[in-house]
Order: C-alpha cells, then sequence, then structure tokens
C-alpha cells in the first residue's frame, strides 16, 4: 500500500487546510485552498510541491486560494460536478461513485449536498480517512445553506456508513461551540461531556480537535444521534423520522 502523509493547519479565522502528500510519487494534495498564502506556507514548511487540490464546495473559504497556487505551481483542481460553474480553476469535475488515483492511492468521491447543493467529500479507504468539508464537523455537522434537511441528513447517513475507525478531517475547528450546544440537548452523554473536557484541554494548548474519528462521532455528536430516547425525548420527538429530529437539532443551534 502506498505510504500517504497528512498534515493539518490552521487558517482564516478557523478554518483547516489539509495537506495529503506521498513521498513515492511525488504528489502533494490541498483539502480545499482557504488561503493561498497559508498553504503555500505548509507546502513549504513540509517541503512538498502542489500537483493537485481537492475541492469539497464553492464557498470562499474552500476556494479562495486556488487561482493564485495553480498559476504558481500548474496544480489540478478537482471539484464537485454541481459546482463546476462556481470552483475557480477547476480541471476535473467529479460526482457520486467517481475515484480516481492520487499517487498510489485511491479516493473515492461521496456526494454531500446540504450545505451546499453540490458539496462532495473525499473518501480514501485504504487509509482510512475521509475529508468532509463544511458536512460534518467534530460534535456537529454544517449550516443547510442550500439544500434541505433532509438531504443534509441523508448526507451525513452516508457519512455515518463509513467504517467507524475512519479519520474525519473536517473544514473548522467549531468543537467546542457544538460540543457546548449538544450538553444542552443530550445532558445524560457522558462520553460528550468528557470529550468536551478534553477539547477544553486541547484548544486551551492551542492544539487542535482535529481530525476525529467516525467511532467517535457517533457516541457524541448529537446530529448523529437522531435515535437517541434522551434527545427525542427533550424535543418532543419520540416517534419521528430521523431526518426530522435531525432539523430539530439543527434550528435549535441555528438559533443559539
Ligand atoms: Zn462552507
Ligand atoms: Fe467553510
Amino acid at each position: 500500500m502506498a505510504k500517504l502523509e497528512f498534515h493539518q493547519f490552521p487558517c482564516l479565522d478557523d478554518n483547516y487546510g489539509v495537506l495529503i502528500h506521498d513521498p513515492d510519487a511525488g504528489v502533494t494534495a490541498s483539502i480545499d485552498a482557504p488561503d493561498a498564502d497559508a498553504v503555500r506556507e505548509a507546502l513549504a514548511e513540509q517541503g512538498w510541491k502542489l500537483t493537485h487540490i481537492l475541492t469539497t464546495h464553492h464557498h470562499h473559504d474552500h476556494t479562495g486560494g486556488n487561482l493564485e497556487l495553480k498559476t504558481e505551481t500548474g496544480c489540478t483542481i478537482i471539484g464537485p460536478k454541481a459546482e463546476e460553474a462556481r470552483i475557480p480553476g477547476i480541471d476535473r469535475a467529479v460526482r457520486e461513485g467517481d475515484s480516481f488515483p492520487l499517487g498510489g492511492a485511491k479516493v473515492h468521491v461521496i456526494e454531500t449536498p446540504g450545505h451546499t447543493a453540490g458539496h462532495i467529500s473525499y473518501w480514501i479507504p485504504a487509509h482510512a480517512v475521509a475529508f468532509v468539508g463544511d458536512t460534518l464537523f467534530s460534535l456537529g455537522c454544517g449550516r443547510v445553506f442550500e439544500g434541505t434537511y433532509e438531504m443534509m441528513w441523508a448526507s451525513l447517513s452516508k457519512l455515518r456508513r463509513l467504517p467507524a475507525a475512519t479519520r474525519i478531517y473536517c473544514g473548522h475547528e467549531y468543537t467546542l461551540a457544538n460540543g457546548r450546544f449538544g450538553l444542552t440537548i443530550e445532558p445524560g452523554n457522558t462520553a460528550l461531556a468528557a470529550r468536551v473536557a478534553e477539547v477544553e484541554q486541547l484548544r486551551a494548548a492551542g492544539k487542535p480537535s482535529l481530525p476525529t474519528r467516525l467511532d467517535r462521532e457517533l457516541e457524541t455528536n448529537v446530529f448523529l444521534r437522531t435515535s437517541s430516547p434522551e434527545i427525542r425525548k427533550r424535543l418532543a420527538l419520540e416517534t419521528a423520522e430521523d431526518w426530522q429530529v435531525f432539523a430539530a437539532v439543527r434550528e435549535r443551534k441555528n438559533k443559539g
């Protein structure tokens, strides 16, 4: 199996950039390009040369560096077919079920619309890692800007079905605020309380709470926990569909 290295770095206000590097193939991909300067600095620090940008969705805090980095490096930009017209510099548009090689690794495309209408996630099963942009956050999920709650729930459900040990890289460091909100919805969740305490310490030490792991999110992320009796009771949605419980949680967070 090809060796892959991952380098995560904070940028802009609360975004994360991630570089994926295959040392044997000499290939380096940036997951999104929030800011050209920050990506360039991270590349220089690692001594890696950019060959690809994998775009999750069209928002400026995920694509703002595309053109500058492409001009400098000639990198190939891959992004969602459904947002092709809105991804600066896109070379290759991909959709659900597509896969493509990245050095010696194989990247799979999962359409995860809701935050934006064409948002995609990238999954590398051989390395048990997924890059989910602004669809899933640790202890939270993205705001539903362009899709419906049902659509966003369907997208989160796809991510829920990935192997439990999948490491999850997300677009933003929102974990602490998400976790504090989560405790108002499911205060009896001791795993969540422990995770919030852990994240408080990490953040106080200036450390990231990401990447997370899917099994951990299934235990602690109230946006994924639509079958929790405590959550359903609190929201008076004991017999509702899962997507309706999700929608109610998301609406509470929007107001909070
Ligand atoms: Zn976004
Ligand atoms: Fe974002």
